[in-house]
């Protein structure tokens, strides 16, 4: 158990941020305890985020693709169905396994784990109401915090998890909806929208601004906007939600223009609200320590994720930056790095993003439009996958390679990509950028034949001179 002898570091959330941290502060000899209210290590992302959403983004795309994909590559069958209890439990299990195998590594590593609500009593001390039932009192020289985040309530919506749900909601409905309306065309709304349409629900996305996804490439995103729309996804876009009505079968909301005008009414049978997530501080009693945070609830670190209180950290969710799991990864390491008196460091100019639908969209670094705001002279390097002989041979050709890079100098300034596997074809780029690469670099990187990735290389040529392939 804890006791009361005092650990070096002590960690407040076992999500990625947290439990990363409690295993590399293990590593660097740091006496250190890992606590925990969810009774499950992994956080949001592995219980009810990145994991059992990918399992679903998996499962459902092998069913429509089953229906709709199989018969061109000559694979024919007399009939294919869902089986959601079994889509569902395939998922649960994938789930089951990851939090159990994250307590195997706080075992083999040595960290401490205490199952319970952790509340601060002092700098140095953590109050935690244990699962069993009991209390016990955790102290630490380091205090870092990794509460994570939890789902943004709108107002006039109130999540019920049945027929107004979150994404946590969403990931465990019992029946397919006929009409599922998502109120947010974010990452995970457009995720969560692809399962279900997938496997049978009419999707609508409501969406207050005039873009889906607004940090991506704008060329990029129109491209994808139209893919989701040929899937059969509906938008309504710079559209507002001004009220629920739950009181009958299904759902009715009340939306208008995000400017203000008339109101309309549309029916759903399920509403997902995936419009934003915030900051989880709540009965932490970072009050009474005096931490400060900004408006929106996050808490303010300096480059060393140090609060304003000495021996109190914080990474991950909980503090600014793009709410991604690998971000809080980053975090955590380079938190504890610092503890230990080592140097720790995390560029978020280069943290990558994805969006897992089919296909896929990856970035990193700077879109077109934030390279114009830079005032630098830029050119850019495309490839449509249309042109690639791996894409056209498996018959999944839609998408594109987009590479932006300084005019003067060729350096890469942001990269994007939309392709079946963009999320892995994207790391390419995020070394290059790393790196500080020109195309031309990667331009003159033999890339194995035939692989999707040729058409990283073919966007580099294209940037500084011209694809071959095109
Ligand atoms: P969290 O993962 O939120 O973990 C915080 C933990 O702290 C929680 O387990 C919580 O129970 C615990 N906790 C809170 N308060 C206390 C307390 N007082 N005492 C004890 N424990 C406490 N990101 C990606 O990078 N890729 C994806 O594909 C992706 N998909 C997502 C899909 C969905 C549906 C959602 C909701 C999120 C997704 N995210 C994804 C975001 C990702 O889940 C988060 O960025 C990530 O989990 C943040 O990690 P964290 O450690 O900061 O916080």
């Amino acid at each position: 158990s804890s006791g009361s002898d005092e650990n070096d570091v002590v960690i407040i959330g076992g999500g990625p941020g947290g439990y990363v941290a409690a295993i590399k502060a293990a590593q660097l000899g740091l006496k250190t305890t890992c606590i925990e209210k969810r009774g499950a290590l992994g956080g949001t992302c592995l219980n009810v985020g990145c994991i059992p959403s990918k399992a679903l983004l998996h499962s459902s795309h092998m069913y429509h693709e089953a229906k709709h994909s199989f018969a061109s590559h000559g694979v024919k069958f007399s009939s294919v169905e869902v089986d959601l209890p079994a889509m569902m439990g395939q998922k649960d299990k994938a789930v089951a396994n990851l939090t159990k195998g994250i307590e195997g590594l706080f075992k083999k590593n040595k960290v401490n784990y205490v199952k319970g609500y952790g509340k601060f009593v002092s700098p140095s001390e953590v109050s935690v109401d244990t699962i069993e039932g009991g209390n016990t009192v955790v102290k630490g020289k380091h205090i870092i915090v990794a509460t994570g985040s939890d789902v943004k309530s709108l107002p006039g919506v109130t999540i019920d998890e049945q027929k107004i749900v979150s994404s946590t909601g969403a990931l465990a409905l019992k029946e397919i909806p006929k009409r599922l309306v998502v109120i947010g065309a974010g990452y995970i709304g457009l995720e969560m929208g692809s399962v279900w349409g997938r496997i049978g629900s009419e999707v609508t996305v409501v969406e207050f601004a005039s873009d889906i996804v607004p940090t991506m490439d704008g060329e990029v995103r129109k491209q994808f906007q139209r893919s989701l729309e040929k899937q059969g996804m509906k938008f309504k876009l710079k559209t507002k939600v001004v009220s629920v009505d739950t009181s009958g079968d299904g759902v009715k909301l009340t939306i208008e223009p995000s400017a203000g005008g008339e109101q309309t009414v549309i029916e759903a049978d399920v509403v997902l609200v995936s419009a934003g997530r915030v900051p989880f501080t709540s009965g932490l009693g970072l009050e009474n320590l005096g931490v400060e945070m900004d408006k929106g609830g996050r808490i303010l670190v300096n480059e060393r994720f140090s609060t304003n209180v000495s021996g109190v950290y914080a990474i991950g969710d909980v503090i600014p930056g793009p709410m991604l799991a690998h971000k809080a990864e980053e975090d955590g390491v380079a938190c504890v790095e610092f503890i230990a008196g080592k140097h720790g460091h995390v560029d978020y100019d280069l943290v990558p993003g994805v969006c897992y639908t089919h296909p896929e969209v990856a970035s990193v670094g700077k879109t077109e439009e934030q390279v114009k705001t830079l005032g630098v002279e830029y050119r850019v390097g495309k490839f449509p996958f249309m042109a690639n002989s791996r894409a056209k041979a498996i018959d999944n050709a839609e998408g594109l390679v987009k590479i932006l890079a300084e005019k003067e100098s060729d350096k890469i300034l942001g990269v994007h990509i939309m392709a079946p596997n963009a999320g892995e074809l994207i790391h390419e780029a995020v070394l290059a950028l790393h790196y500080g690469a020109s195309s031309e670099d990667i331009a003159r990187t033999c890339h194995a034949h035939p692989t999707m990735s040729e058409a990283l290389k073919e966007a580099a040529m294209a940037t500084y001179d011209k694809a071959i392939h095109i």
